[in-house]
């Protein structure tokens, strides 16, 4: 009874009580969606602090997301107070980066390394394949990064993988040849790539023995959320922190995950993790919770109809005492648009009639390019809303050749940073000269940076193009002394200013150069915040939140009051009050990649599980009939998801075209239902496509005239009942590809 009044405790289901209060042994908490997996987290740390069994120091957590942690931390220090701050709460990157700037050394590294983002990777990768002589056209950088970022996440080295690829595979030969080159340029210019952060920290504790024992004396507590989503990686990185191979583990390890929610193994997680946690630490204590805080009973069972699908996977039942709530509701839109304005019209009414903000709603979709339609119905409206993802700021050209020159500044070995601005603004430095400066560095296996200073080594290169490189070398040496114990924001002011990179936005008229600086503003008062927030704060500390900033990073707080639009891959972890889960169609979502393969096709529907249970109090499933891919009309059949939800649970306030005097005409021949909509009739069509109720049954042979496209041969059907699709050749008007629910055509 002493215990319930606990205030650590309050609230808590049983289960979730023994997973706060379980000490002694490695603990997996195992849960669906939405049952309290990360408050138990929080709770356990609080608790572990408040009983005087953690110090603050020992406690070392993992989230997904930056947001999370800073989330997390709050929440913890509410509990129990500001000691709370030495504690180490952080993605699995920020943590690495934290143990690679103080132990940089002993890899033969300096400390104010640089984190190369995906970009700069493939910068760099492009570089190697040209230096190889590779045709880039066979090994292309894009697939040779992708491959070598899945090799470093199973912590396969390129010097393991030259050992292992075969002499007679020239794809494998040229893979680790790259993989070589990329590695030998990365450590030149004193920098690591997203997937090195992990790799290198599970090595650096694995060489050094002293190192390693350092942080497991340190780290008494571990706890990891999202543990389905590790890599292998990530899952070593853990094992040698807790001292699993030792003969006593020196941590205490929590992990806490759901299979169902694994949706990143294109990044090489893999459901292994969590699935053998019992086998890999056989004294672990295993806790299931089941009871969902979050969402309604018509929501959760949704949800468990949809994930029941998936084969391989342990059954369970997640349950609410919440009620029933309001059924699912579905809807048909004629197209995107009209998808879109639904969501509109839906959140204005809801504004008006219930007691919500903009900021209760979520609007989820499979790819950031769907976001554009719902984009634009949100400005017409005037709502406020943010889009989450998608084109990223720090991906913008200016923004990369402003960091760009706070990167050199910081880590003159920056290969791939100077190079970008060696010419930028024009000075004078061609693709020649850079060329010849690039074989020198190659030759004497120095960095670019310190090529240029020997510049008049380089065979080839004319004293003309020493001056250039003389006024920039002492133009970088200027900006690096400004840059001594200045605050950032003036560091980036006087870079825009003295590389002469403002100046020439100004004078250019591109309309394109105006929204540039407008961005190089927003930038600055990044740079501003970043010193509001961190008076002490350094370049390098800005240049690292920058780097290891993600999407999720940007969702807004609710109290702001936007509507938030984002894909269901950044949605996990999340919860709203109301969502609208949209693009329900097989080839949008299920994305058409998945269609052919059950492993992705498993994938794409535990990202419905995913998008499903964020919603708290009420759900909107939306699909639209035609949508525009490539400029492309395409008609989608409905997503399979949707058959897999039982009817009793979703109520079709709309089934698109087919609305029920429609249905009855449906029994006429096909091709007046196609034309009773009328030309340009609702949602700006000139031909409506009405579904034929019946399908019309045809063969490959057949003849068939269609409203748009004239008379036509079937040369193949595939699928059957309302998912037929038959590929038409219609002569001129070209082969087509027809949803035969929808198509109005008539069989001659
Ligand atoms: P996900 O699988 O989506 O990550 P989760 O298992 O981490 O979900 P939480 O986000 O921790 O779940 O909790 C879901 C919601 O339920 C939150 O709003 C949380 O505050 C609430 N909740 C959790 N446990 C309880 C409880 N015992 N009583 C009341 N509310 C709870
Ligand atoms: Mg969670």
């Amino acid at each position: 009874a002493a215990e319930s009044s606990d205030v650590l405790l309050e609230g808590l289901n049983p289960q979730q009580v023994a997973a706060v209060e379980h000490s002694g042994s490695p603990l997996l908490i195992v849960a669906g969606a939405g049952s309290g997996k990360t408050t138990v987290l929080t709770r356990r740390i609080a608790y572990a602090l408040r009983s005087g069994r953690a110090h603050p120091g020992q406690v070392l957590a993992i989230t997904f997301t930056n947001k999370a942690a800073k989330e997390m931390v709050e929440r913890i220090t509410e509990l129990v107070g500001p000691a709370a701050r030495g504690m180490w709460i952080s993605t699995f990157h920020s943590a690495c980066v934290r143990i690679l700037r103080r132990e940089a050394k002993a890899l033969g590294m300096k400390s104010n390394f640089t984190i190369y983002d995906a970009q700069d990777s493939l910068r760099l990768i492009t570089q190697c394949v040209r230096e190889a002589n590779l045709d880039s056209k066979k090994f292309t950088p894009r697939s040779l990064q992708h491959r070598i970022s899945g090799l470093k996440n199973d912590l396969v080295t390129a010097e393991d993988y030259a050992n292992r690829a075969q002499e007679s595979n020239p794809s494998e030969q040229a893979l680790a040849e790259v993989y070589r080159r990329y590695s030998d340029r990365l450590r030149l210019a004193n920098a690591f790539d997203f997937d090195d952060l992990i790799m290198e920290t599970v090595h650096l504790l694995g060489a050094f023995e002293d190192i390693a024992a350092n942080y497991r004396a340190r780290f008494k507590h571990i706890l990891v959320d999202e543990y389905q989503d590790t890599n292998p990686a990530q899952y070593q990185l853990i094992r040698t922190l807790a001292g699993a191979d030792l003969p006593e583990p020196t941590a205490e390890l929590t992990v806490v995950g759901d299979a169902d929610q694994s949706i990143y193994a294109f990044r090489g997680a893999t459901v292994r993790n969590i699935v053998e946690f019992e086998e890999d630490f056989p004294q672990a204590r295993v806790i299931l919770l089941e009871q969902n805080y979050r969402s309604t009973q018509n929501i959760l069972s949704a949800a468990n109809a949809v994930i029941s699908h998936n084969d391989d996977r342990k059954d369970k039942r997640l349950w609410t005492d919440s009620g029933a709530g309001e059924p699912v509701t579905g809807w048909v839109a004629e197209s995107e648009q009209a998808e879109a304005q639904f969501v509109v019209d839906t959140i204005d009414e809801l504004i008006d009639r219930e007691d919500l903000t903009y900021g209760d709603f979520a609007v989820f979709y499979r790819t950031n390019a769907q976001s554009r339609a719902v984009e634009d119905a949100l400005v017409r409206s005037g709502m406020p809303y943010k889009v989450v993802g998608g084109t990223r700021f720090y991906e913008r050209k200016e923004i990369k050749d402003a960091l760009a020159y706070l990167r050199v500044i910081a880590n003159p070995d920056d290969d791939v940073n100077l190079r970008r601005i060696l010419n930028v603004p024009k000075r004078s430095i061609g693709d020649r000269t850079e060329a010849l400066v690039g074989a020198l560095a190659e030759r004497e296996r120095i960095s670019f940076n310190a090529a240029l200073d020997r510049a008049e080594e380089a065979p080839g290169l004319s004293s003309r193009s020493l001056g250039p490189i003389s006024r920039f070398r002492t133009l970088v040496a200027d900006l690096r002394s400004t840059a001594e114990g200045a605050p950032v924001s003036r560091i980036l002011e006087s870079v825009l200013e003295q590389t002469g990179y403002l100046a020439e936005l100004h004078a250019s008229t591109d309309p394109q150069d105006e929204s540039r600086v407008d961005n190089l503003a927003e930038l600055v008062a990044v740079a501003e915040d970043f010193g509001r927030a961190n008076p002490n704060g350094t370049l390098d500390e800005f240049l690292e939140q920058v780097s290891l900033s993600s999407d999720a990073d940007q969702i807004p707080d609710p109290e702001v009051g936007e509507v938030t639009l984002m894909t269901l891959h950044t949605a996990k972890g999340l919860e709203f009050p109301v969502v609208f889960l949209t693009g329900l169609e097989d080839g949008t979502f299920p994305h058409q990649r998945s269609l052919s393969s059950s492993t992705e096709l498993a994938e794409e529907r535990r990202l419905a599980y995913v998008g499903l249970t964020r919603a708290r109090r009420k759900l909107y499933l939306s699909r639209a009939e035609t949508r525009h891919t490539w400029g492309q009309p395409s008609y989608n059949p409905p997503s399979r998801f949707l058959g897999e939800i039982p009817d009793s649970l979703v109520d079709w306030a709309n089934t698109g075209s087919l609305t029920a005097p429609a249905a009855e005409r449906a029994f006429a021949p096909a091709r007046s239902t196609a034309r009773s909509g009328g030309a340009g009739g609702a949602g700006g069509f000139p031909n409506r496509i009405r579904p034929n109720r019946e399908v019309v049954h045809v063969d490959a042979g057949d003849r068939v005239s269609h409203d748009s496209f004239g008379l036509g041969t079937v040369i193949e059907v595939s699928g059957a009942g309302d998912k037929t699709i038959a590929t038409v050749d219609f002569g001129s008007a070209g082969t087509k590809r027809l949803l035969m629910r929808y198509a109005p055509v008539e069989k001659l």
